[in-house]
């Protein structure tokens, strides 16, 4: 599997390529994970892939799984490190997501009862008709395609 290139105007690529600083968590040959310059809390933290994808759905499987296989350590660490009651893992992908780097990568949000984080998300109205079954069939087949 080729590695995408190197992007350079990416910030996080600029980070993985040591181009700029970051706080740095851990690293290994597929990922980086530092501290988010702009906390929604202390200690949130970002884990990012070492290749250019703009959004986790691109992010080839082996990048996917060790990522996957990072996360619980890491969320553990930042929960310990910061006696976090709880945390958030929250991806954004695309604009409309909220996406503001386009280098695919998680948030791990350390949360306290009480903090002013605004969460969950509203929930909407449930389906109609057979719209649920309609989007189940439109998702599996798109998962065949
Ligand atoms: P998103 O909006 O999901 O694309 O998240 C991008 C995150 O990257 C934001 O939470 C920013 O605060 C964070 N960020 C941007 N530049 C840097 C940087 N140089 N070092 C650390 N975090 C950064
Ligand atoms: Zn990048």
């Amino acid at each position: 599997m080729a590695a995408p290139a190197f992007e350079p105007h990416c910030i996080f690529c600029k980070i993985i390529a040591g181009e700029i600083p970051a706080a740095k968590l851990l690293e290994t040959d597929l990922a980086v994970a530092f501290l988010d310059i702009n906390p929604v809390n202390p200690g949130h933290a970002l884990l990012v892939p070492k290749t250019h994808h703009s959004t986790l759905a691109e992010l080839p499987d082996p990048y996917a799984a060790h990522l996957g296989e990072l996360l619980p350590r890491l969320c553990r660490a930042v929960v310990a490190a910061t006696r976090a009651e709880g945390f958030n893992l929250v991806v954004n992908n695309g604009r409309a997501a909220g996406q503001t780097v386009d280098h695919g990568h998680w948030h791990i949000i350390p949360r306290l009862r009480g903090d002013s984080v605004h969460w969950p998300w509203p929930h909407g109205r449930g389906y109609a008709d057979d719209e649920l079954a309609q989007l189940q069939a439109r998702i599996q087949s798109a998962l065949g395609a």
